[in-house]
């Protein structure tokens, strides 16, 4: 696929253009709700909210490093004047715990970006596994979940149980293509409309039924019998169907997802997804995800590339 030219020094431009803000150092990417005539809720963009990052304890090192013959002058590693992104220092500090390098002659937190690149560039990326990030997604579709939990390695995933939600926190998803075409985007809302609407009739019916004595649908408790309803009701919800997900990856698995997710062969709605995780994790650690290119297709849309995949 062929891109324009690379983009590397616009990813803070293009976090801000997509409405990117940081609050207390975690960059937040909202997607805002639109609605159809019949008042069903759907979101045309994925929402990314950075909910966790990681706090590194580099004084604490103290006690361990005087320890040590001060000849070697280990506890000048505590006074770098140089303040890091607390990921990248805490990668930083566990890749120089293998060598012991806290004397005078290790790498300096102002050339930690150089350090990083050593790693990646060789595939020593075990070190990057002690700093994890999670956001919550939101605005992606049921398959862009199916898609993103395939991920096994390095990650945690909490996602909408739509067994236990009712239809109350029902939305949908609209995929890009739809939104430039007026007929697709019309046949989008009323399949939405229909989807909302046949879920709460579905609901109705089976609520019926479980009063009528309906030995799969009855329960015991009034939580397990709204499970079975719902659980039974959702059979016909579509792909498109919102599901909201908290995903937390540390940033060699998080970086390897964004190098197969946010690739010019990636689906087009889990690579917006892998944009705006690209763009709020180097918002946060420009450092450790330092290595990426931002590229643009024909098609307007973006991707995210690096030389040091799979570190
Ligand atoms: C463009 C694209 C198209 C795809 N099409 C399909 C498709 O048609 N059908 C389909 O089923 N899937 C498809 N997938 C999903 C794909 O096959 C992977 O399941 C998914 O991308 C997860 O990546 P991963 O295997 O690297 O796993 P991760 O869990 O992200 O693991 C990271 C790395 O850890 C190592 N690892 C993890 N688990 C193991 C293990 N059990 N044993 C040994 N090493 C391990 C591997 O080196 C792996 O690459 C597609 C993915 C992409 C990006």
């Amino acid at each position: 696929m062929e891109t324009t030219e690379s983009r590397a020094q616009r990813a803070p431009e293009l976090f801000e253009a997509l409405g990117g803000t940081v609050a207390d150092g975690f960059p937040v990417i909202h997607s805002s709700v639109s609605h159809t005539e019949r008042g069903t809720p759907y979101l045309k963009a994925p929402g990314v909210v950075m909910l966790a990052r990681p706090r590194t304890n580099v004084a604490g090192l103290a006690g361990f490093l005087e320890g040590f013959d001060p000849e070697l002058r280990f506890p000048e590693y505590l006074d770098d004047p140089t303040r890091l992104p607390d990921s990248t220092q805490l990668c930083k500090t566990a890749g120089q715990t293998c060598y012991m390098s806290f004397g005078p002659r290790r790498t300096k937190n102002e050339n930690a970006a150089a350090y990083i690149e050593r790693l990646t560039s060789a595939g020593h990326g075990s070190v990057l596994e002690h700093a994890s990030f999670s956001f919550l997604l939101y605005g992606i579709s049921r398959s862009v979940t199916h898609e993103l939990v395939r991920h096994r390695a390095g990650t945690g995933f909490s996602q909408i149980s739509q067994r236990y939600v009712s239809g109350a926190v029902l939305r949908f998803v609209e995929r890009p293509e739809y939104q430039e075409d007026e007929e697709l985007h019309r046949l989008f809302e009323e399949r939405a409309d229909r989807a909302a609407s046949e879920y709460e009739a579905m609901a109705e019916q089976l609520l019926e039924r479980q009063g009528g004595g309906n030995s799969m649908l009855s329960a015991d408790y009034k939580t397990d019998a709204r499970k079975k309803v719902q659980q039974t009701a959702r059979s016909l919800l579509p792909n498109e169907t919102e599901a909201p997900i908290v995903f937390t990856a540390n940033v060699r698995a998080l970086r390897h997802i964004i190098e197969m997710r946010a690739d010019a062969h990636a689906e087009s709605e889990i690579r917006t997804l892998a944009l705006r995780l690209f763009l709020c994790a180097v918002t946060a650690d420009p450092i450790l995800f330092g290595d990426y290119r931002v590229g643009e297709l024909l098609d307007g849309t973006f991707t995210v590339t690096t030389e040091n995949r799979k570190a």
